[in-house]
């Protein structure tokens, strides 16, 4: 236990123990998280490190962020320049970035103005309050209904999680908001029959992340954009996972052709540092007046400038391409797998946001992946999910893929040891 008493790492420069960083957080932490037992420390590329320097193939990217992988030079370089510069100025005054940042993206999506948050969430939250602005300014009050999807995920914040449509995050917390409506995914009649003149937005993701992997379809998209422009309702996509690159075209709603009054993004949009943003047509934006909202954080020089950066090194290096045919890859080798594997019934999504239905539980599998070097990561207990870097090659899928298939193999083995 004397440990303990010199316990922070790097000052007394005993070798960190994964044990006593995990009984540490133990005592001192909220217990919100069910983490894996593993001490990560750095990474380079598609690897990260623990503290023995074992090495892991990362098929999770920091859940979807880390999409230039980790360490990257040039993400490397402008936080360098940029901390030794100014780290942080307040939204009292301008920036030499935010503009810069907000113009790319309006570029990029079609949309016209960009709002900057900390996070998904934030985005989420910023995006339903322009969408009530807009529709009290257009219908009055009573024009305040939101339409969301079931099993869809927004998150944590009263607002998000109103409009998530899973009982697991929102049980314990009501009341949420009212004025919140449900309907299956995909379902165009119940769709029809929630929205009507009193509502103010339609939000879903076109690809649900967290909720295991589904595709909403083009026809359901389309019908979605009809309604809300029947209604003047504002159509807002959450693109806070799937967006920015991983279906290998910068915003997804361009893979589906179906373009959204507002789309929320957060997760990959500067390299890991916390930003999120909301763009907006302005129709929507024009609603929003100077003090209805804002953030001490947002936006700020060195979350904006490594945003650039970021975008930047996904043009140049011509990460989209290698997103559509490196995810190609993993489809296929996918299917082949659930071709092969009682374990493995489905495959779906596309480009690097995919996900392998399982017939079995998927954390044994995730934890055994982790003694064979590999990230893998789970959702909705029996869905594999792939949100790897943009920098992931053919190999790395290959070896993946065989780290699965072995543990799969293993997993029908002992079942059926078991059953005998
Ligand atoms: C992660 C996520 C969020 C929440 O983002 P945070 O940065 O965790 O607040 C919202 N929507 C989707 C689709 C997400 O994947």
């Amino acid at each position: 236990m004397w440990l303990s008493l010199f316990g922070t790492i790097g000052l007394s420069g005993y070798m960190p123990i994964t044990d006593e960083i995990i009984e540490r957080e133990r005592q001192f932490l909220l217990q919100t998280y069910s983490r894996y037992p593993l001490v990560l420390q750095r990474g380079k590329g598609v690897f990260l490190y623990d503290l023995d320097g074992k090495r892991y193939l990362d098929f999770v990217a920091g859940l979807g962020v880390n999409a230039l992988g980790h360490a990257h030079p040039r993400i490397v370089k402008a936080i360098r320049e940029q901390a030794g510069r100014v780290i942080h100025l307040s939204n009292l005054y301008y920036n030499e970035f935010q503009g810069l940042l907000a113009e790319k993206l309006c570029k990029l999506s079609g949309l016209q103005r960009a709002f900057f948050s900390n996070s998904g969430t934030e985005a989420i939250e910023g995006s339903i309050k322009l969408a009530r602005l807009a529709g009290h300014r257009v219908g009055g009050e009573a024009k305040s209904q939101l339409v969301g999807l079931e099993g869809s995920y927004h998150g944590r914040t009263f607002g998000a999680m109103s409009l998530t449509g899973q009982d697991k995050y929102r049980k314990g917390f009501e009341p949420l908001l009212e004025d919140v409506k449900f309907v299956p995914r995909n379902d165009l009649e119940a769709l029809r029959a929630a929205v009507n003149d009193n509502t103010c937005a339609i939000v879903l993701e076109p690809i649900f992340g967290e909720g295991g992997i589904h595709e909403c379809s083009v026809e359901f998209l389309k019908e979605c954009r009809a309604l809300a422009d029947r209604h003047r309702a504002a159509l807002i996509f959450d693109e806070i996972q799937c967006g920015l690159g991983r279906t290998g075209t910068m915003f997804a709603f361009q893979s589906f052709g179906v373009t959204p009054d507002i789309v929320a993004i957060a997760k990959p949009i500067a390299a890991g540092l916390p930003l999120g943003a909301f763009l907006a047509k302005e129709e929507f934006a024009s609603a929003i007046s100077a003090g209805q909202h804002g953030t001490t954080f947002g936006g700020g020089p060195l979350a904006c400038r490594v945003a650039l950066e970021y975008l930047a090194v996904v043009e140049e290096e011509k990460l989209l391409e290698n997103v559509a045919r490196v995810g190609q890859h993993l489809q296929e080798e996918l299917k082949l797998l659930a071709g092969k594997s009682a374990a493995a019934l489905e495959i779906r999504g596309r480009g690097f946001i995919q996900g392998l239905q399982l017939a079995i539980p998927a954390r044994p599998i995730v934890e055994q992946a982790l003694g064979e070097g590999v990230l893998f990561n789970s959702t909705q207990d029996t869905v594999l999910r792939f949100l790897p870097p943009f920098l992931l090659e053919e190999k790395h899928v290959d070896k993946g893929l065989r780290v699965l298939k072995k543990l799969l193999r293993n997993a029908r083995k002992a079942r059926d040891a078991a059953a005998s």
